[in-house]
């Protein structure tokens, strides 16, 4: 069974083949991408567990692929790997949500103990997370913040426990009936038109503001949460 999936941006062939094959060795899954684009649509299209990063690369930078990874992703580790003397570069990529950075020239070993570092971080942190997601909007029920893109979204009690139920239940159609009995309660007898109007609510503050919609009406059935 894989330790866990390595996604590695590395202009540098060599180096980027030398982490990949010590990665391999220790059991780890990889991929390997040689230009920030190129890092940035595989990432877009897996499940890593955790990014290395190279800062100085062709086209798009390292921290400019930080950037966007952190905009929808808050949650994966990543580990920066900058040139020598380039204080500027890990100050900016810590600010930017990069949890570690390694020095160029880096020995090997280092870089595997401070990924399993970071995994077994990660891993916790799942584990205890309370996070809810569908793409880039995230609920924590912890401390009921709802972020998108980055944009913490105020909604009323009522707002929120509709679309926790929604997310709790995304990808599926769900009927008035349905999100009436499970976000109002039963001794709610109110007409199910409330939902329409609710709906209307969450929409204008997690949809309209942003180019993809992911609250869908079904019609003649109900409404439904999905990407
Ligand atoms: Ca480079």
């Amino acid at each position: 069974m894989s330790k866990g999936k390595i996604l590695i941006v590395e202009d540098e062939k060599k180096i980027a083949r030398l982490i990949q094959l010590e990665l391999e060795y220790e059991g780890y899954e990889t991929a390997t991408a040689h230009t920030g684009a190129d890092g940035l649509s595989l990432f877009q299209g897996q499940q890593f567990d955790l990014l290395i990063l190279d800062v100085m690369l062709p086209g798009l930078s390292g921290l400019e692929v930080l950037r966007r990874i952190r905009a929808n992703n808050q949650f994966i580790s990543v580990i920066l790997l900058t040139a020598r003397d380039s204080l500027p570069d890990k100050i900016s990529g810590l600010d930017l949500g990069a949890n570690d950075y390694m020095t160029k020239p880096f020995e090997i070993e280092e870089l595997l103990a401070r990924i399993r570092v970071w995994l077994r971080h990660q891993s916790t942190t799942v584990e205890e997370s309370s996070i809810l997601q569908i793409g880039d909007l995230t609920v924590d029920e912890k401390t009921r913040i709802v972020i998108r893109e980055g944009n913490t979204i105020e909604l009323t009690p009522r707002e929120y426990d509709l679309l926790v139920y929604l997310l709790k239940n995304k990808n599926q159609v769900l009927s008035r009936e349905q999100l009436l009995t499970n976000v109002w309660g039963f001794d709610y007898y109110g007409d199910t038109n409330v939902i329409d109007v609710y709906i209307r609510y969450l929409r204008k503050k997690i949809d309209a503001p942003y180019s993809n919609p992911y609250l869908h009406t079904v019609r003649g059935v109900g409404y439904m949460l999905k990407e």
